[in-house]
Formats: C-alpha cells, structure tokens, sequence
C-alpha cells in the first residue's frame, strides 16, 4: 500500500521492465538482504544470492544470472557482497559435518588453505573468521573474472567487478579496492586493513 501512496506509478513503472545496473552477488542470510543493504529501490539491482557468496565455474545457476545481467541487461557493476558473521563462513572452518552444505562449503575451505599462513598467524578466531570472509570475496571476484561470460564482454565494453563486505553490527559497507582492469584483465589486490 505504503509504495502506490508514495507513488502512484510506481507499480506501472515496474511493470514496464528493468534496466539495472548493477549485478548483486550476495549470501543468503536472511540479514543482508541487497536491497536494504545498499538503499536502493526495486528495479534497480539484479540480484543472485547462495551461502556465503561464492562464485563457483560449475554453478548453472549462477552462470546463468551473470549471462543474462552482462549480456541482456547489460549491467555496468557486478558486486560481490560477503557479511562479517556469515554462517557459511564460521561453518567452513570447523571440522564438523553439517551435511550436503559442506560439499558448498569445501570451496571456502579452498581459499583458507590458499592463505593459511596469513590466517593462522591470527589467533583471535573471530578476527580470522572476518579476514576469511574478506578473503574469501577477493577471491569470488577473481573467480567472477575468469568466466567467459566476463572475459568476452570486456572485449567490447567496461564491466566493473567489486569485493565488499557488510558489518551486520555496523550496517556498514567496506570496498575491499579488489581492482580489476576492464580489457586488460590485469588484477591488483590490495589488502585491507
Ligand atoms: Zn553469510
């Protein structure tokens, strides 16, 4: 009721289609979702959403959002959005067994054998978690690069690829500066503080 009060197009507006401009890669968590998390409206953000937001080369359906956000929607953004205290996260780094959701999880246990070293020279756990979490975004977006479907539109267009994590205690967003040249392909990670 509250949106045909604010706007009484606002349903007409919607239902003449989309054009949006940015690509949501996001967790699942029931606490983060895109478009409160970013203030936007609807129409405005394509959304695609699984534990722990990971970016995994055999995901059909994953695949096949990015496909139709670069190619038909034609999307200059694609985000990459993890969250400090993802459940997805915690799970992976423990040794227990939580069922068919490991076999997900096994690509976050990936990226923590990737940088074992940085994260075991941190003792505080809930300090590694977040790092891992971080971690694990760089990496999504990397993965996010090496599919065809981004490597083929930066041919003939820009695309940005970006890395942030929200603070569910903060309601704040930081860009983890994971920069990749359109074209070039050239990736420059730089770690966050
Ligand atoms: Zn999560």
């Amino acid at each position: 009721m509250s949106k045909i009060f604010d706007d009484p197009m606002y349903f007409k507006k919607l239902s003449l289609g989309q054009k949006p401009d940015y690509l949501w890669i996001g967790c699942s968590d029931s606490r983060v979702p895109a478009n409160e998390v970013t203030n936007t409206d609807a129409g405005e953000l394509f959304v695609h959403r699984n534990i722990a937001n990971m970016v995994v080369h055999t995901d059909m359906n994953l695949l096949s959002v990015l496909e139709y956000a670069v190619k038909f929607l034609g999307v200059k953004h694609v985000i990459v959005c993890g969250h400090y205290g993802c459940g997805g996260v915690k799970a992976a780094m423990s040794n227990d067994l939580h069922g068919f959701v490991d076999n997900w999880l096994r690509n976050i246990k990936d990226v923590y054998n990737k940088y074992t070293v940085e994260l075991e020279a941190i003792e505080d756990m809930d300090k590694r978690t977040d790092r891992l979490t971080e971690l694990n975004v760089i990496e999504q977006v990397k993965n996010l690069s090496k599919t065809t479907i981004v490597q083929e539109a930066w041919k003939t267009r820009e695309l940005h690829l970006h890395g942030w994590v929200y603070g569910i205690n903060s309601g704040l967003i930081t860009d983890l500066k994971v920069i990749h040249d359109a074209k070039e392909d050239i990736e420059k990670i730089y770690r966050f503080d």
